[in-house]
Formats: C-alpha cells, sequence, structure tokens
C-alpha cells in the first residue's frame, strides 16, 4: 500500500517525466514498487493509496491538490459593530499564533496542508480558550 510522503531526494519519473524536489508531496509505494508526483500516474504504475481521509475530497483535475465541494454561502446584510471587529482581530491574532505554534512543531508539515490547517485551527481554538480564561 503506498502513501504521500515528502521527498528526502529531488528525483524524476521514468514514466511521464515529471520531476519534484525535496520537500515536495509525492506519491510513493515499496511493492509493487511506484513512485511519482503525479497521483494519476502513480496510480498507472499500480500505486495504490488508501487514504479514508481522502475519499471525502474530489480531485481538481490531475495533480496533488484536493478540494472540498462547492457549498453556497449567502453573507448576511448586516451592520457589523465595533467590538465585533476587535473580537475578530483577537481571533485573527490567535491564528497567526497558532500557524508559528504548529509550524514550530510540525516543520515538515505543508503550511497549505489540509492537515496543517486542521492543526492550525485546534491551536487557535486552544489559544483563544486560555486567553478567554484569563482574561476573566
Ligand atoms: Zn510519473
Amino acid at each position: 500500500m503506498g502513501s504521500k510522503i515528502t521527498a528526502k531526494y529531488s528525483g524524476m519519473c521514468k514514466i511521464c517525466g515529471s520531476d519534484w524536489n525535496v520537500g515536495q508531496i509525492i506519491f510513493y509505494q515499496k511493492q509493487p514498487k511506484a513512485i511519482c508526483s503525479d497521483n494519476e500516474c502513480f496510480n498507472e504504475q499500480g500505486g495504490n493509496i488508501s487514504n479514508t481521509f481522502q475519499a471525502s475530497f474530489k480531485p481538481t483535475g490531475t495533480g496533488s491538490s484536493f478540494m472540498k465541494e462547492k457549498t453556497k454561502f449567502v453573507m448576511p446584510d448586516v451592520e457589523v459593530p465595533d467590538t465585533l471587529t476587535v473580537a475578530a482581530e483577537v481571533v485573527v491574532a490567535a491564528i497567526k499564533k497558532a500557524h508559528d505554534l504548529a509550524h514550530l512543531m510540525y516543520p515538515d508539515l505543508e503550511t497549505e496542508s489540509q492537515l496543517f490547517g486542521t492543526i492550525r485551527s485546534k491551536l487557535a481554538d486552544q489559544i483563544l480558550y486560555v486567553w478567554s480564561k484569563k482574561a476573566q
């Protein structure tokens, strides 16, 4: 069973010729051997990734980026009070702090990845929780 890994060495696919650099996310499988930065090419080489997490995402074109399905959102037409703007600034600051923390703790994780976003979001929640406790 293959998996998505962070490339430790730069390389090039023997099948499709696409190349990758150190630190890039690539698809890798030991047995039967398959390696490529392109998901489709990896699958054609006999690669197979079992990942229930990714099953909830639709692949966008080729490549390794996944996007959630689009959901319609209607912005309510209301006046935003200043106190809420101040609160939002605290939240943004917490997210920034959480981003730095997550990056410190998971230096190999792509900051654009879904997992990194999840960790950052959880940390931001916890920072805000502790902050609100102290503010009381
Ligand atoms: Zn390839």
